[in-house]
């Protein structure tokens, strides 16, 4: 294995790090992270050298990665309910894609950590007043006035407790029975009864019961884990590194470094230059690593990033989330398959169809049309599939919730309707109905 020159969880330090809070008192900012760096590991490390062996499948396409949850998760809305209908979600859109796909579905959440945001301005302008942006509920409040903005320190350690609160309900309901097969079957079937456009994917839904019903019939044990437990990843992205420094811990059995605040950690596209202090710190962890590539970048430089994230080539390490928008696609995604493919580097393809595909209406709500969405995706798995690559995931930002964010789908929400149910602090996600539209969409592309 390449040695890690020079690499400690603290290196990350005599780099630039761009975006992160200008915290008013360091000296409280050192305590919290002195506080965090003793408190116990949220995942560990087999856990998340599992997740890496489950992702090098999918770069081979033995497997699909489903990413997906809040695109800011809120201190506040940290309940049961908002958490099971978010698993509730991706687990219901993972039967669709393993029955589709014909193959496992590896599921991620953006959950249980995913508290602080890039922001592409510092400051933004409410009621003629220019305060500091919301940066995550990690960072500041999203209260618009210029005190909430103060980033607090201590709220990093809330977050912590907040993750481990979140894991510990995830951990339950995926082992305790809530994610049994026959269950989230049946919350399929519910759902396409309830569809305006449930008539397209009854046909999908029942050849999956009479999937299920069949093994039941054979006498398959269903009271197995594999039928009544659900095997669920978290991830969000490390931006905030003196945070994921204090959760990095030196593995006993093997004495490799990993990032024990998620399994999976991105690098968002705004934090990835090759000199800086992002790139730095996940270097050295051995967790699986994604990287969102948008339309500005440099195809040397990601090789490069690559080249230094993952020297030994190693299948499961790096995800690429591609994230062009649906009209800029097809200009950047084969360029950069091309070369990937070219110096044989192993890779998970994963689509993120929502950050390039934002726009602003005239009530002045961010939001993101359902046909759009659809439209990047399409056009990934087209590509793809003429260049002979694997298109390995999906990334989405979506809620178990019945919120009014992204336009289009069944329901044909429109642009006016938005204000009914606008719940979201940063980028506007599915509803679940949406959601698991867009699962049965993507089994149309993908049946086997
Ligand atoms: C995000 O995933 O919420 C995000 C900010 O993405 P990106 O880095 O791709 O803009
Ligand atoms: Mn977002």
């Amino acid at each position: 294995m390449t040695e890690k020159t020079d690499w400690t969880k603290s290196s990350w330090r005599n780099f630039t790090a761009l975006q992160q809070p200008n915290w008013p008192d360091e000296a409280k900012v050192d305590e919290v992270l002195q506080t965090i760096s003793n408190l116990p590991p949220l995942v560990f490390a087999g856990e998340i050298r599992d997740l890496k062996l489950q992702l090098a499948k999918a770069s081979a396409g033995e497997a699909f990665l489903l990413q997906g949850g809040d695109c800011s998760e809120e201190f506040a809305r940290c309940t049961a309910p908002n958490i099971r209908e978010t698993l509730k979600v991706l687990l219901q859109m993972a039967v669709i894609l393993t029955y589709a796909g014909g193959k496992p579905v590896v599921k991620v959440g953006r959950i249980a950590g995913q508290y602080a945001k890039p922001r592409s301005s510092d400051t933004e302008m409410v009621n003629g007043m220019e305060i500091p942006s919301y940066r995550g509920d990690m960072v500041n409040s999203v209260e618009p006035t210029p005190e909430a903005r103060i980033p607090n320190p201590e709220n990093m350690l809330k977050g912590y407790y907040l993750a481990a609160s979140t894991l510990n309900l995830l951990r339950a309901f995926t082992r305790g029975g809530f994610a049994a097969l026959h269950r989230v079957q049946a919350w399929n079937q519910e759902f396409v009864k309830q569809s305006p456009m449930g008539r397209s994917y009854e046909r999908l839904a029942k050849q999956i019961s009479q999937a299920i019903n069949f093994m039941q019939t054979i006498g398959i044990p269903t009271d197995t884990p594999q039928f009544r437990q659900a095997q669920f990843f978290t991830s969000h992205e490390a931006l905030l590194l003196g945070y994921e420094e204090a959760l990095t811990r030196e593995d006993s059995t093997t004495g490799g470094w990993y990032d024990c605040s998620a399994h999976m950690l991105w690098i968002g596209d705004r934090t990835r230059q090759i000199d800086g202090a992002h790139i730095e710190f996940l270097r050295g962890v051995l967790n699986p690593v994604g990287m969102k590539v948008g339309p500005r970048h440099d195809i040397d430089e990601i090789l490069a990033i690559i080249e230094k994230l993952n020297p030994d080539n190693e299948p499961g390490r790096m995800t690429l989330i591609t994230r062009f928008g649906a009209r800029e696609i097809e200009k950047y995604l084969p360029p950069l398959l091309r070369a990937i493919k070219k110096e044989g580097i192993n890779v998970v393809w994963s689509c993120d169809p929502m950050h390039a595909n934002i726009r602003k209406t005239r009530s002045g709500h961010k939001t993101r049309s359902f046909d759009d969405i659809l439209s990047e995706l399409r056009c990934f798995f087209e590509l793809h599939w003429a260049e002979g690559t694997v298109p390995g995931g999906v990334h989405f930002e979506l809620t178990g919730d019945d919120v009014t964010e992204c336009t289009g789908g069944a329901r044909q929400l429109l642009d006016d309707q938005l204000g009914e149910n606008y719940l979201t602090t940063c980028d506007p996600r599915l509803n679940a109905e949406q959601s698991l539209e867009m699962a049965f969409q993507i089994a149309e592309m993908i049946r086997s």
